[in-house]
């Protein structure tokens, strides 16, 4: 190991599982590497999870909701996940160096995800005394009733995630399931398991007991599937993309568990002429390069006014190549590389593609591969002009760093243009008319709107999609409700 990639979760120790609140070999003793993307380096042997593992990892959780956690009081909860926030504060900075080293997303990205990380665990910690059902006067039916409902946790939760923001995915699972009296195997993405698995340690130490949250690095096709189709499992919360979707909603047929799904994107970011440009320009381009791309609210159809288009397309291109690509442990760098060389081919293949299909690259469009950065996946910011609704471009997730830009001349037209997509994750409108943007606020058909910003996050405010971009929301009360079952209790009183 190099000394730019030390790290104290890294001990050249193989990383097992966290089952039971023990860590553990995988049944067939497998292991995969954990590769740095920005060196191509091995960071550390993952011990592979597989079917065995994760029914034992399910055994584990079943025992836990089972046993005392399915008894502790709603404030018990609240305090441990205050613990547990507590103590990744403390790690927070090797919890963001963790993640930059093991996806590649630079420091200046992970680091400032600090407030919004504890603050979904504080959040989900305060929501935990707050649920409650309601007592129900009967509309039309006679006798005497008292009817009332209980909010109860829908058991054990598979929570399978990306690669793309490990840190944050993990807690925005763990927070309300944990908060609700749930139980949960988390399945971290086979190209970043090492933060979730540290976190799974450390919520031992903060008091989560045993089995209460198991993890289970593996792949998808063998691990993640099992979660998706174990019996033992009620709920699975899925967030990567489409495809997977669609296969986990097919696997939970067997049990017919309760799924929620935050999926990809390709999210139409509308540009009108009366914009403020001074943060419409750096908006935009950043609404597409944060994170390489590889954010499924992505803002990568960027439609602009025909009256500003080459100027504005210009600007873009401009802030991009401005833009510090490299490293990410570098504190200065803006974009680090992508996760993986299989991403790297995707995207490349795509920058091919719109080549091809007669886009004009206004900056980019090439992978990098001068001195340290052709060891790593680098890929620079990149702007298409001159995109047609109709190409493979414009409508397919690429996540990459990525711009298609497409003109348009008026509001129905770009709302039209902007709703023809599969998908309806985010979008983004900037304009100074504030009618312009209430029309466009309810007029696309997207679970997030953005107006004169991008990308903006809090865990009060629910996240999640329309369409192929999947269902269930994350953040807010709504995403409580996703972890809860009501009942119906109706007591004669008249007897
Ligand atoms: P991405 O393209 O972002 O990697 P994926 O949907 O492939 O998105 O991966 C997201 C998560 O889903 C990862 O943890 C991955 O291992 C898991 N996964 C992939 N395929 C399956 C599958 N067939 N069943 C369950 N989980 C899967």
């Amino acid at each position: 190991m190099t000394a730019e990639t030390r790290h104290s979760f890294l001990d050249g120790k193989i990383k097992r599982l966290l089952i039971d609140g023990r860590r553990v070999e995988s049944a067939s003793g497998k292991t995969f590497a954990s590769v740095n993307p920005a060196t191509g380096e091995t960071l550390a042997q993952v011990a592979e999870g597989d079917a065995e593992d994760i029914d034992r990892a399910v055994e584990a959780a079943r025992r836990a909701f089972e046993g005392p956690w399915g008894r502790t009081k709603p404030a018990e909860r609240q305090m441990i996940l205050l613990r547990f926030a507590d103590l990744v504060e403390k790690h927070f900075e090797e919890f963001a160096a963790l993640d930059t080293l093991d996806m590649g997303a630079p420091l200046s990205r992970t680091r400032n995800n600090r407030r919004r990380a504890l603050g979904m665990l504080r959040y989900y910690a305060g929501l935990a005394t707050t649920v409650e059902g309601r007592t129900v006067e009967n509309s039309l039916l006679g006798g005497d009733f008292f009817s009332y409902t209980l909010r109860e946790p829908v058991g054990v939760v598979g929570a399978i995630i990306p690669w793309n923001a490990p840190l944050s995915s993990s807690l925005w699972k763990i927070g309300p399931a944990l908060a609700t009296g749930c139980t949960v195997v988390l399945k971290p993405a086979e190209e970043a398991p090492l933060t979730p698995l540290w976190l799974g340690e450390l919520a031992l130490e903060a008091g989560v007991p045993p089995g209460v949250l198991n993890v289970v690095p593996g792949y998808g096709e063998t691990a993640g599937a099992a979660l998706a189709r174990h019996p033992g499992v009620d709920k699975v919360a899925f967030t990567g993309s489409h495809i997977t979707g669609q296969k986990i909603v097919e696997a939970s047929a067997g049990n017919l568990k309760r799924v929620s799904l935050e999926l990809g994107g390709k999210s139409p970011d509308i540009v009108f002429a009366d914009a403020d440009m001074e943060a419409a320009v750096p908006g935009a381009a950043m609404a597409a390069f944060s994170n390489s791309g590889q954010i499924c609210s992505a803002g990568t159809r960027l439609f602009v006014e025909q009256k500003i288009y080459e100027q504005f397309t210009h600007r873009v291109a401009e802030y991009g190549r401005t833009l510090r690509v490299g490293n990410g442990l570098d504190p200065e760098v803006q974009v680090g590389p992508l996760v993986s060389e299989q991403q790297l081919e995707r995207v490349t293949g795509y920058l091919a593609i719109g080549r091809q299909e007669g886009a004009r690259p206004l900056a980019g469009g090439e992978r990098l591969t001068e001195g340290a950065l052709g060891r790593g996946y680098f890929v620079p910011p990149t702007v298409f002009a001159d995109v047609r609704d109709e190409m493979r471009i414009a409508q397919e997730e690429i996540f990459g760093p990525v711009i298609s830009a497409i003109p348009f001349t008026d509001i129905d037209e770009v709302v039209r243009r902007g709703n023809a997509t599969m998908f309806g994750l985010g979008s983004g409108v900037w304009t100074r008319d504030v009618g312009k943007a209430h029309r466009l606020a309810k007029s696309i058909r997207a679970g997030s709107v953005w107006v004169n910003c991008y990308q903006a996050m809090d865990p009060a405010m629910p996240f999640g999609g329309y369409k192929m971009s999947g269902y269930g929301r994350e953040g807010g009360q709504e995403h409580l409700e996703e972890y809860l079952n009501t009942k119906a209790v109706w007591i004669r009183t008249d007897l």
